[in-house]
């Protein structure tokens, strides 16, 4: 077996410096463009790929790490789990991925603690698994082609199958994960990679031995290539020991997230993560020399902690940063030459100890009354009717808002003629919600790129890039803020148009704020701080806008949190904590209200048992919340708020129009568990991706719903 090359990383990002794949695929999506094209798209990308890599002086190239959608639908392709639903559409494939006129997508969801998005594999007890190793197998002799030896990178038995909530097919998996290392084997290939996050999770006895058995199974396979099993997004705890105990001859070790291990890997390769793939800082060379040299094993191959997929391309792409802040930065471009500088470093071995941070908690001031005396105060001074009606924030972004954004951006049109459109786009959001027969009307977000990027460009310690663009999911990318210094909010940054709306009607409009949660978790953030200091940063300054909102006579403002799963830490030990500073983070937002006026959020799921008592504890007056996309779960759990709660009547998620009877059988189950006084009427989420017509036509019938119900109140 030849040895591991000294330098590698374990993923690169793959949608295109300028967004190539994405721009190829929406131009397949709707029939401008051919398979073929798109091949050849991602063909360029991969081939871009390898050529950088190699330049940069990288010695063990990955391959197999490009997709078209997502990696883990990718693999189950590769192992034959295509429903039989799908195998009849003209490209299953993207069927799987995105659905058809007739036909449902598979789930999505967020990948571990990150803000990817992966497709859950359908796996079911009559799932024949049977190898197609087509992809990986072309995109070695491609690189071939290219003169390049790589090392194909496919997702791990163990964490696809407990992605697929199937482990116990796991026997039948491994056959096919046994056919394909000898295909890889007769193809020439030295070693492969199989990525298994899910070991760094809470992991029962039963599947650490399951972890045990995949690998010795594949290890004991006599015609293979190496072994590399990569673990990443933490620690790998007790399933470092079983795994050391296998034949794998490698294995990858987070060292950003995770320590240096005790356990002594005499006999084994270890590729030590130690450029972080989560973050867009520059690498401490001494903390990650220090870190290398503490490793106790046969190699030490200089690695990043996870994928490349995580951060941006380049940083040079960026020439509007403060060149001060552009010091610090790393993408991925960046994060590849530091690996490469690292292996040709002299190890230090100076023990690093990360300080211990144990600063008291910060304070969350208390000034808000219990919740009766404020639900007392509030309905005397709002005086709406019963189920009052509402919405999450956002109404349709119409391309002429985002051609007006782009317009000023490029000098074009001037601030004034923007904010003139974006006033005539408010005025339409309210007369809209006017005739409709709303209560509680919002501005409808028209000045907003994004729910956090617009905060970020208006608080001080944000930048934002202009190609900093990560993958979200298939073709969607965002472009997160870097968050690089003390957050400040030198000026009040939605009072204006939220005043505005109000000056034009009678009833209440709802102030919409992004909470400190969300505003963290999507942004890249410092690292030189707590990230529960960060978000209390971030929770002052949005006190601070809640404070003023106040002051001008708002009377209802909704602050979001939608990332407050996110951010809760893949370890069972360390969750408490940090819900304790994420809840107290939302009341020092919010607690600087006054008791009239009434506190909404706002979170995109219900499906999360594990945090419904945290939600309860961000102690808003109003919670809305997903409801009709999970067919109304929530309503099992309910009991546990105490107070006003809006189970959204609605998906809005698809362009489907809820007939009236639909949402008026969703609001009488509601009243079947929660008592009138505290139901209020919603869609699941904000607007934004809708049409007018469809947002008009549904909303006419959650009001002629909530009508019929009243009326037997
Ligand atoms: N207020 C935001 C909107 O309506 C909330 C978006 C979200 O929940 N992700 O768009
Ligand atoms: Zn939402």
């Amino acid at each position: 077996m030849s040895p591991f090359p000294k330098t590698t990383v374990l993923g690169y990002p793959r949608i295109g410096p300028r967004r190539e794949l994405k721009r190829a695929l929406e131009s397949y999506w709707d029939g401008r463009s051919s398979r073929a094209e798109l091949e050849r798209v991602g063909a360029e990308i991969r081939e871009r790929t390898w050529h950088r890599l190699a330049e940069l002086g990288l010695e063990g190239l990955p391959s197999n790490t490009f997709s078209l959608y997502d990696q883990v639908l990718d693999t189950a392709v590769l192992l034959g789990a295509v429903p039989a639903r799908y195998r009849e559409a003209g490209d299953p494939y993207f069927a799987m991925a995105r659905g058809t006129e007739g036909l449902a997508p598979l789930r999505m969801t967020k990948w571990f603690d990150t803000n990817y998005h992966y497709i859950v594999p359908e796996i079911g007890p009559d799932t024949v698994f049977k190898l197609d190793a087509a992809k990986p197998l072309s995109e070695v002799r491609e690189a071939r082609a290219l003169g390049y030896e790589t090392r194909p990178v496919v997702v791990g038995p163990v964490t696809f199958l407990l992605l697929g909530s199937a482990l116990e097919r796991l026997d039948d998996v491994l056959a096919c994960y046994e056919e394909l290392l000898s295909a890889l084997a007769a193809e020439g290939v030295s070693w492969v990679q199989l990525d298994e996050p899910a070991l760094v999770g809470d992991r029962t006895a039963e599947e650490l031995a399951a972890v045990r058995a995949a690998y010795s199974r594949l290890g004991s396979l006599t015609t293979r290539p190496g072994l590399f099993v990569a673990s990443y997004f933490g620690d790998l705890g007790e399933a470092l020991p079983v795994l050391a105990e296998t034949p794998v001859e490698a294995i990858g070790i987070d060292l950003v997230r995770g320590a240096v291990p005790v356990l002594d890997l005499t006999g084994k390769t270890v590729v030590a993560g130690v450029v972080s793939g989560r973050d867009v800082w520059r690498t401490s060379p001494d903390r990650a020399l220090a870190a290398l040299g503490a490793v106790r094993a046969s190699e030490v191959v200089v690695s990043t902690s996870c994928s490349l997929l995580h951060v941006p391309y380049d940083v040079e792409a960026e020439p509007e940063l403060d060149p001060a802040l552009k010091e610090r930065l790393a993408f991925a471009e960046q994060k590849v030459a530091e690996v490469v500088a690292l292996a040709r470093s002299p190890l230090r071995d100076t023990p690093h100890t990360a300080p211990s941070v144990a600063l008291p908690a910060p304070v969350v001031p208390e000034e808000r009354s219990p919740y009766a005396v404020r639900a007392a105060a509030q309905a005397e001074h709002l005086r709406l009717p019963a189920l009052p009606i509402t919405t999450i924030g956002s109404f349709p972004q119409t391309g002429s808002l985002r051609a007006a954004r782009a317009a000023v951006a490029s000098g074009t049109l001037s601030q004034a003629g923007y904010e003139q459109q974006v006033e005539a786009e408010i005025e339409r959001v309210i007369r809209v919600q006017e005739r409709l027969g709303l209560d509680v009307l919002v501005h409808g977000e028209p000045e907003r790129n994004d729910m956090v990027q617009y905060f970020a460009e208006h608080l001080d310690g944000f930048a934002v890039t202009r190609n900093g663009w990560v993958q979200s999911y298939g073709s969607r990318c965002t472009r997160p803020p870097i968050l690089h210094g003390d957050v400040g909010r030198p000026s009040p940054i939605t009072v204006r148009w939220t005043t505005y709306a109000q000056s034009l009607t009678d009833k209440p409009v709802k102030g919409m704020l992004t909470g400190p949660v969300t505003i963290v978790a999507w942004s890249f953030v410092r690292d030189d701080l707590p990230l529960r200091d960060v978000v209390f940063q971030v929770a002052d300054a949005v006190r601070e806008e809640v404070r003023d909102l106040e002051a001008a006579g708002v009377s209802v403002i909704q602050v979001d949190e939608p990332a407050l799963r996110e951010l809760l830490p893949l370890r069972r030990a360390a969750q408490a904590d940090y819900l304790e500073w994420a809840v107290a983070a939302y009341r020092r937002a919010t607690s600087g209200a006054g008791d009239r006026t009434q506190i909404h959020t706002h979170l995109c799921y219900s499906d999360a048992d594990q945090i419904l008592a945290a939600i309860d504890g961000l102690d808003a007056d109003v919670t809305t919340i997903e409801s009709a996309r999970s067919g109304a779960r929530i309503l099992g759990t309910v009991g546990a708020f105490g107070r006003g709660l809006g189970p959204g009547v609605y998906d809005i998620h698809s362009p489907r129009v809820p007939a009236a009877s639909e949402v008026e059988d969703l609001l009488r189950r509601t009243l079947a568990v929660l008592p009138a006084e505290r139901v209020w009427v919603n869609p699941d989420c904000g607007l934004k991706t809708r049409t007018y017509e469809e947002v008009e036509a549904s909303l006419a019938n959650v009001v002629t719903a909530t009508r019929r119900v009243r009326a037997d109140l």
